[in-house]
């Protein structure tokens, strides 16, 4: 089963209350495959520039995402600069520098146009748009967004939220997205836009996944250090999207399930800045914690 993803492959600056790391290897794009790749065969749609060193490339390969869509073009490759507050769910973008991203044509390699499984990372939603309209009958295809496309292009980003069957967001962008900041009444609004199931990620409180006439908690896995959140939301929908293109069927046992791999990676992401910790994990280390997972939801009803 392969899974498409389009997406930021980014050099970022972060300052957590950890420490501080300058142009380290990020993006929404980056963290998904890694993350994805444990399940599935990742085939990556993305821009950098001519600065974007080998060894990055060389680690997405070795995590066998195919690279045919990754395109370098003359330019800087994009930056994104953040500060993280003490209460690590905050934080502030203190830069964001387009570079070769402003000019970024999506193009699918031939053979791609019938990947099953696509997910629509957090970039400007025409682009978005694009790579949608170049697959056909895809069996599942989910997205992300951010306040600044919330804010900017509304428009362009509800028509895309109508045709994609999971939105995964931040709590604040449901909010936003619907107008509404009571979260149930605005996850409702939501998913009446298109989207079958939404996801709504709140960091250091998991996740929640509503579908129809249900609501399923997950929680983030309690750590002893957070590191680095950044990227936290890209590698839950990794997790997430990676699990269920491989499952047998989608059902809601096994969207119940993805949702939990989708925090178990998480949880690995913050564990340490950039992709330090995700790009060491093994499937072991992802299935160990899986099982934690179970032992720290499940109880008895009397
Ligand atoms: P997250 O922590 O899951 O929100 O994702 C953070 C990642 O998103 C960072 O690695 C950034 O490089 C990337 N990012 C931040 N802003 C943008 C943007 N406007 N477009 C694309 N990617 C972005």
């Amino acid at each position: 089963m392969s899974l498409l993803v389009v997406g930021s492959v980014a050099f970022d600056s972060v300052a957590t209350p950890h420490g501080v790391r300058d142009d380290v290897l990020g993006g929404s794009a980056s963290f998904f495959s890694v993350a994805a790749s444990h399940f599935v065969g990742v085939r990556l749609v993305a821009v950098v520039g001519e600065d974007f060193p080998d060894e990055h490339v060389a680690m997405l390969r070795e995590h066998g995402v195919d690279l045919a869509g990754l395109e370098r073009s003359e330019g800087r490759t994009f930056r994104w600069a953040g500060r993280y507050h003490d209460d690590m769910n905050q934080r502030d973008t203190l830069s964001t520098d387009l570079g070769v991203f402003e000019g970024f044509d999506p193009k699918l390699p031939d053979g791609w146009d019938d990947t099953p499984f696509v997910f629509l990372g957090n970039i400007h939603p025409a682009l978005q748009a694009k790579v949608l309209d170049q697959v056909k009958a895809p069996r599942l295809v989910a997205c992300d967004t951010m306040n600044l496309w919330i804010n900017t292009t509304p428009d362009e980003l509800k028509r895309v939220i109508e045709r994609v069957d999971v939105l995964a967001i931040n709590d604040d962008e449901v909010q936003m997205v619907a107008q509404e900041n009571n979260l149930v009444k605005a996850a409702r609004k939501v998913r009446a836009m298109g989207p079958r199931w939404l996801i709504v990620k709140r960091g250091e409180y998991g996740a929640l996944l509503f579908a129809e006439g249900r609501i399923f908690a997950v929680p983030a896995f309690p750590l002893e250090e957070v590191r680095d959140p950044t990227g936290a939301g890209d590698t839950f929908a990794g997790g997430f999207m990676g699990a269920l293109a491989a499952a047998p069927r989608i059902d809601d046992a096994t969207v119940r399930r993805s949702m939990v791999m989708g925090s178990v990676m998480a949880s690995f992401c913050v564990e340490d800045f950039s992709l330090d910790r995700l790009k060491t994990l093994t499937r072991q280390d992802v299935d160990a914690r899986f099982r934690q997972f179970k032992d720290l939801t499940s109880f008895d009803l009397d």
